[in-house]
């Protein structure tokens, strides 16, 4: 079918001209310190910490992928680092890779996209999370990056919401938000007011990718009494598997610092390579830190019970 092709061509156009932006974006506005300069939102979070008992719990069944559910003083030793892929949705180079990683890991979706459905419904069977990669729009940037059914400054409240429950309803089993791009939205009140009132009706929580320092989310969800869950540390602003091997180590330095980390790498025109940078991480890290969905550490760190109702 023309008009399907046309789709993924585009849609693969905004990706590639999106993940060129955020690599660009990042290079020039995350210093060195990448970790350090965010460790003060991620005491947002880290002040409530969860005790050795609630690290105990058993993790939720997950289709016999290794969670390494751990005896609870090993596990209240250990840091925990959730690993978020973004970007799934187009069937975009690294997906098959990102799937056969050994743990656990949490599956970002675009709504809308010719293989939306397809893997958000393979990362549940997979006994993964799942997360709506919500299109956001970005202070610098095309919209046409942006993919179909973004959220936008200029669209009114109800034009917001709309877009939000239609994306949530296009994505099959997840518990949770987080943004493409969004450094736009993600500094506005009103519309993040919104998309975190969808959230709290629909007992999910949002994770600020943070592609804004000035990102208003992490306060606004804390004042709405829902979890502050942010990205600490993306793993491929440098494309190739030994950047993501390095950012590997930051992760675990962090996770073992805060007890925890959240990370964030991509499919996409490099994705094979992220993939195999994770993979050598998880080995050299397998043993001083735990994986986990993002939903085990959001529950446990901020004692968030969502009751999420999966459909
Ligand atoms: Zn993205």
């Amino acid at each position: 079918m023309k008009k399907g092709k046309c789709m993924v061509a585009r849609t693969k156009v905004y990706l590639y001209s999106a993940a060129v932006f955020i690599s660009a974006t990042l290079c020039a506005a995350v210093p060195p310190a990448f970790g350090a300069g965010l460790s003060q939102a991620a005491h947002h979070s880290a002040g409530q910490k969860a005790t050795a008992a609630q690290l105990a719990e058993p993790a939720a069944p997950n289709g016999g992928r290794s969670s390494r559910v751990l005896p609870a003083e090993d596990s209240a030793r250990r840091g925990r680092v959730a690993i978020i892929i973004d970007d799934f949705g187009n069937g975009m180079r690294g997906t098959e890779e990102m799937f056969a990683l050994p743990v656990k890991f949490t599956v970002a979706v675009m709504p809308f996209l010719p293989t939306s459905q397809k893997d958000a419904a393979r990362a549940h069977e997979q006994g993964l999370d799942v997360l709506v990669h919500l299109p956001m729009e970005p202070r610098q940037g095309k919209p046409e990056w942006l993919g179909p059914g973004a959220v936008l400054t200029r669209m009114s409240d109800a034009e917001v919401r709309k877009s939000v429950e239609a994306a949530l309803d296009n994505v099959p089993f997840a518990i949770g938000i987080n943004n493409h791009m969004g450094s736009r939205v993600t500094g506005d009140e009103r519309v993040m007011g919104i998309i975190l009132a969808v959230c709290k009706e629909r007992g999910l929580f949002f994770v600020d990718s943070h592609t804004n320092y000035r990102s208003v989310a992490g306060k606004m969800a804390q004042e709405m009494g829902l979890p502050p869950v942010e990205n600490h540390i993306f793993l491929d602003d440098v494309h190739t598997s030994g950047h993501v091997a390095k950012q590997m180590r930051l992760v675990r330095e962090k996770a073992l610092n805060q007890k925890y980390c959240v990370t964030i790498g991509h499919v996409g025109i490099q994705g094979k390579e992220t993939a195999a940078g994770i993979r050598s991480g998880i080995a050299e890290l397998k043993d001083s830190v735990e994986f986990v969905g993002i939903s085990e550490l959001v529950k446990d760190q901020c004692q968030w019970n969502p009751g999420v109702t999966l459909p």
